[in-house]
């Protein structure tokens, strides 16, 4: 497989664990909600502690309400307590390369500007990349002024 990967800063991930991400996306994929589009997605991704989430597309009436298979991913991981994500598989179908959208790539950025980026289809192919090279400059938020002291608060 192609190994578009550019920076030293991409993370290194064996080629068994990516198998792993490629299948965990394709069995998320299977409880896509997409009454709408059709449009099956699914998504994995893995941890700094090694554990791995899985995501599926859910749409909604109101489209703009509608949640792609990778934030689902990502999210499901930050809720269960991870803050850094070192990779991430994506899937559609069993033929295109699945590619995260901008809003995903911003999203992901903020739990690991350099994660490795699995784009796969459903039989298992895929090409790697860095989401530093599919979001070169994510928005990032000025630093916040120092937390003021709660002035209700006696200490
Ligand atoms: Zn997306």
């Amino acid at each position: 497989m192609t190994d578009r990967t550019t920076g030293s800063a991409t993370a290194k991930i064996e080629k068994r664990m990516i198998t792993r991400l490629v299948r965990a996306a394709c069995a998320a994929r299977a409880a896509a909600y997409a009454p709408y589009s059709k449009f099956r997605v699914g998504a994995a991704v893995l941890t700094a502690e090694g554990a791995i989430h899985g995501g599926c597309n859910v749409e909604n009436a109101s489209y703009g309400a509608t949640v792609c298979a990778e934030r689902v991913a990502a999210l499901g991981a930050i809720a269960a307590g991870a803050r850094q994500i070192r990779a991430v598989a994506v899937v559609y179908d069993d033929h295109e390369l699945a590619i995260p959208c901008g809003m995903c790539r911003q999203v992901l950025s903020e739990f690991g500007p350099a994660m490795l980026v699995i784009q796969a289809n459903t039989r298992g192919e895929y090409v790697l990349t860095s989401l530093a090279t599919l979001l070169p400059a994510p928005f990032v938020t000025i630093p916040m002024p120092a937390a003021t002291k709660n002035p209700r608060r006696k200490t």
